[in-house]
């Protein structure tokens, strides 16, 4: 259904003009399936607990902010970590009970916002719980206010993406000596906070290894509100990493696994006595975004027929430095935007960047593209077009979100318009041209 409902709009970037040879590379986000997401991950946890559970949206996988209003309207909040994000999400108008602020690198102006708007903010570690200590005696605040802890379970198979090694830089490491009995005591010694943060992983990572971390930090909440003789935390936020499978269009592994499992693994989690917070990120966009890219030459090297497209390193930034953990499927379609058949041929497919290394796919079997054809590549909706790299100054693309009626007419909608070239100037210090020789 999203893969008819994608070319569909593949058709239609191309009939309505949206892609063409003056706008050679445009973004697509499939609301319906952004809605569909949302709703199955509410229902997932709501069929396993009557617990209240805020889903906080990473808003690092696609900070636009149309996509915020759209979740916000689902029922979701989000989660930020960056002064851009908490403005991102101000302007998509969520409300600061809504809003959870965990970062590493929060400044003493940055904390003090978030408790005077009263956002929820998880301190990454002991030195930041101590300048919390100094704002929540200075002003009252409606901030819930937690601590994140690193349950030291181990990596999946993407280091960059594993945040609960035995090193990782993120929360307060539990296993590290005397960390576990100093977080009990940090805990005891402030009756205002009341949270426990956790966040295990991301793409790469098993959905047992995420469960068992959760697993950890529910335990230790058990045994500081055991010590306190009190629910002194009242809410777990278990953060998002859900894996994505970017080899088909099959949604798997399902938040409904997931919230089985970690029923599975800590009952106690769900039995009512927490309020849980989740944050996910790129489970919820990641399949629904599509990079679309005209091809611009085809031509052969060393025997090996090449496409030259207008997507590469400035979209998929991840993918073209680390093929092989960010391997992308490319979809192909002929001028008119119609699937491209025939016979595949192993091929390379190309990005416009001015080095040898900004391939989309290296020997992929396609069927042999031409010029003036379109390539597709699904499953970039989360960390991949929101997050532009501006080498050789090439444009942020337009992002249209997209809709299909029942006879199959479809609607876009700008959510981001294409990077201008003054635009482009202006930030490049275009308004100082003499400042390095005055
Ligand atoms: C990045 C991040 C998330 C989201 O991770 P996904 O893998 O995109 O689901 C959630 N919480 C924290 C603290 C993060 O840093």
């Amino acid at each position: 259904m999203a893969s008819s409902r994608r070319d569909l709009a593949v058709r239609a970037t191309v009939d309505q003009g949206l892609l063409s040879a003056a706008e050679p590379v445009v973004a697509l986000l499939d609301t319906a399936g952004i809605r569909a997401s949302a709703t199955a991950l509410t229902s997932a946890f709501a069929a396993v607990t009557d617990a209240h559970v805020l889903h906080a949206f990473a808003v690092k996988a696609c900070p636009l902010v149309p996509v915020l209003r759209l979740l916000h309207e689902a029922g979701l909040g989000v989660e930020v970590a960056s002064p851009g994000e908490l403005a991102l999400a101000r302007a998509a108008g969520i409300p600061p009970g809504h809003t959870v602020l965990d970062s590493p690198a929060k400044t003493p102006a940055e904390l003090r916002q978030a408790l005077a708007l009263g956002i929820a903010v998880n301190a990454d570690n002991l030195q930041e719980l101590a300048r919390l200590d100094a704002l929540v005696a200075s002003a009252p605040t409606a901030s819930p206010l937690g601590l994140r802890v690193n349950p030291q379970v181990g990596a999946g198979s993407i280091g960059a993406l594993s945040t609960a090694t035995a090193t990782s830089k993120f929360g307060v490491a539990l296993r590290d000596e005397g960390a576990r009995k100093t977080v009990v005591q940090a805990f005891l010694e402030r009756p205002w906070l009341t949270r426990m943060h956790t966040h295990t992983g991301s793409q790469g990572v098993p959905l047992a290894l995420m469960a068992e971390g959760v697993g950890e930090a529910y335990a230790l909440a058990e045994e500081i509100n055991h010590a306190a003789g009190r629910q002194q935390i009242d809410t777990l936020d278990i953060g998002g990493g859900l894996p994505v499978n970017f080899a088909s269009d099959e949604e798997t592994p399902t938040y409904a696994e997931y919230a089985r499992l970690l029923a599975d693994t800590a009952p106690g989690l769900f039995d009512g006595r927490y309020r849980l917070v989740t944050e996910f990120g790129r489970s919820l966009l990641a399949k629904h975004g599509t990079v679309l890219a005209r091809v611009e030459y085809t031509k052969t090297s060393g025997g090996r027929p090449i496409a030259v497209t207008h997507a590469g390193v400035q979209l998929a930034t991840r993918t073209v430095y680390a093929p092989g953990s960010w391997p992308l499927r490319v979809l192909a379609y002929d001028s008119e935007g119609r699937p491209r058949t025939g016979e595949e041929v192993v091929q390379d497919v190309a990005g416009p960047a001015c080095f040898a290394g900004d391939l989309l796919a290296t020997g992929r079997a396609l069927p042999p593209l031409r010029q003036g054809d379109v390539v597709a590549v699904p499953d970039t909706g989360a960390y991949y077009f929101a997050h532009h790299y501006a080498y050789n100054s090439l444009p942020r693309p337009g992002v249209h979100g997209f809709t299909v009626a029942e006879d199959g007419a479809v609607t876009f909608a700008t959510v981001r318009k294409p990077q201008t070239l003054a635009e482009i100037v202006a930030e490049s210090g275009g308004g100082e041209a003499e400042a390095l020789v005055r």
